[in-house]
């Protein structure tokens, strides 16, 4: 893994929650979109090395929606950078974690993203993220 390159923040309401960040906190969005096919709206939040992807459900059927029923509020999981996603899948599988996803899909900023079961990763969800593919990086 490269580095960690963002944490994934649920919350119920982006615009509730951006006067913490951004006033309170003193940091700033650097933007803001939908990812329809995750069922979330994400805000990413400048934390200087790391980011914040702030991410509130579109519907009651995002995973979003589902985790923070169960668990409130909170940090939903961490993102390595990688290259090569897909080799990595590939090694991590055979090195015997379970993929959730078990082939890159696209996601919030134009990444590729996979995550690990986080039964195979000691209660942590972990995300790959391969920005490779992305000519304007905002990192
Ligand atoms: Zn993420």
């Amino acid at each position: 893994m490269n580095k960690v390159d963002h944490i994934g923040i649920a919350v119920s309401s982006i615009d509730h929650v951006l006067p913490f960040y951004e006033q309170t906190l003193g940091l700033n969005v650097m933007k803001i979109e939908e990812v329809e096919t995750e069922g979330v709206k994400v805000a990413f939040i400048d934390g200087g090395n790391i980011k914040l992807e702030l991410l509130e459900p579109l519907h009651n059927e995002s995973p979003i929606a589902k985790f923070i029923e169960k668990k409130g509020e909170g940090i939903h999981h961490v993102a390595f950078g990688v290259e090569g996603i897909d080799q990595r899948i590939n090694e991590l599988r055979e090195k015997g974690v379970n993929m959730i996803n078990e082939t890159a899909k696209p996601g919030a900023g134009g990444a590729m993203v996979a995550f690990m079961h986080p039964k195979s990763s000691h209660g942590v969800l972990y995300e790959l993220c391969d920005k490779s593919n992305i000519r304007e990086d905002l990192s």
